[in-house]
């Protein structure tokens, strides 16, 4: 059977995390406790998630002309996800999340780099793998004209598009219009969507952390209840449920089915620390729902 094929646009970032008892004031230098580095990015997220559960994955983003690209390149090549869309930008950045975790708080800065160059004219240039594509997922850590224009070409094109709008950030309403699917989570839901619900209504996939998922179907209100996991670390979960889903709509699965799927490969995510590590393959998703 051929792989379904999904396309995922998208950031691509060195997540940088330094633990540390306090943070530092300005001018003040202090030592830290541990320091590690985790591929992530939500483009680069969703991309892995939907090669683990089986699909033929296609990454249209950039990275740096530094050695974080090179090892961003790798670590995607290493998940079966196709890098020939991932072209290196010169004289930039890859895009860095440095990220400081004191005592349970976060404190993020997110260089975005490379992820900037991603513009409409080099989405553009990937239009024909787009086109072939059973489905495209994209989030908002790139330009949002890139965004934009790449919804305009989906539906143009009669390709299913996922538009996951995180971080959130508003968008002209045609693109929501466009969009095949839309994926916020309940806080973006809130920000973003309340007042345009009724417009959108049958787009909306509200991802609600433990509470799981809600969508409508018609007028019925349609909800898929979270699992019980064993929660280490949720950072990653959205971008599991939006690989996941993508992969599941790809196989042509009714909307239901597909949710339930990607809000199975959500929860078994959370099961372990950082973005990446946890996420599932198909068959632990098949397993765990059975
Ligand atoms: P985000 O990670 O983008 O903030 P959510 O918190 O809504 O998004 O999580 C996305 C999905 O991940 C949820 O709909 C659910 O399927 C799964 N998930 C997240 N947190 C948990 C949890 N604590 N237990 C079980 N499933 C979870």
């Amino acid at each position: 059977m051929r792989k379904p094929k999904v396309t995922v646009i998208g950031s691509i970032n060195m997540d940088m995390v330094t633990t540390t008892s306090k943070v530092p004031n300005q001018g003040e230098t202090i030592l830290g406790e541990t320091f590690q580095t985790a591929f992530g990015g939500k483009g680069a997220n969703q991309a892995v998630a939907a090669a683990r559960l089986g699909a033929d994955v296609a990454m249209i983003g950039r990275v740096g002309d530094d050695p974080f690209g090179q090892l961003l390149l790798n670590g995607l090549e290493k998940e079966g996800v196709r890098i020939d869309s991932v072209e290196p930008v010169t004289d930039e950045s890859s895009g860095v999340a440095t990220i400081l975790l004191s005592e349970g708080d976060n404190r993020i800065i997110v260089t975005p780099g490379a992820n900037q160059h991603v513009d409409s004219a080099y989405i553009e240039s990937f239009r024909k793998l787009i086109v072939q594509s059973d489905v495209v997922v994209i989030q908002l850590e790139i330009p949002l004209q890139s965004v934009d224009y790449t919804v305009k070409i989906c539906s143009e094109e009669g390709v299913p598009v996922i538009l996951n709008p995180a971080p959130a950030q508003t968008l002209p309403i045609e693109t929501y219009k466009r969009a095949s699917y839309l994926t916020p989570n309940e806080s973006e839901y809130n920000e973003l969507f309340t007042t345009v619900h009724e417009e959108l209504k049958q787009k909306l996939i509200v991802t609600q952390g433990a509470n799981g998922v809600q969508w409508f179907q018609g007028d019925e209100r349609k909800r898929v209840p979270g699992h019980i996991a064993s929660v280490v670390d949720t950072t990653g979960a959205g971008d599991t449920f939006n690989g996941a889903l993508a992969v599941a709509l790809a196989r042509k699965e009714s909307l239901e089915e597909a949710i339930t799927f990607a809000n199975a490969a959500a929860a078994l995510s959370v099961q372990a620390f950082g973005a990446q590590t946890g996420m599932p393959s198909n068959e632990q998703v098949k397993t765990f729902l059975t």
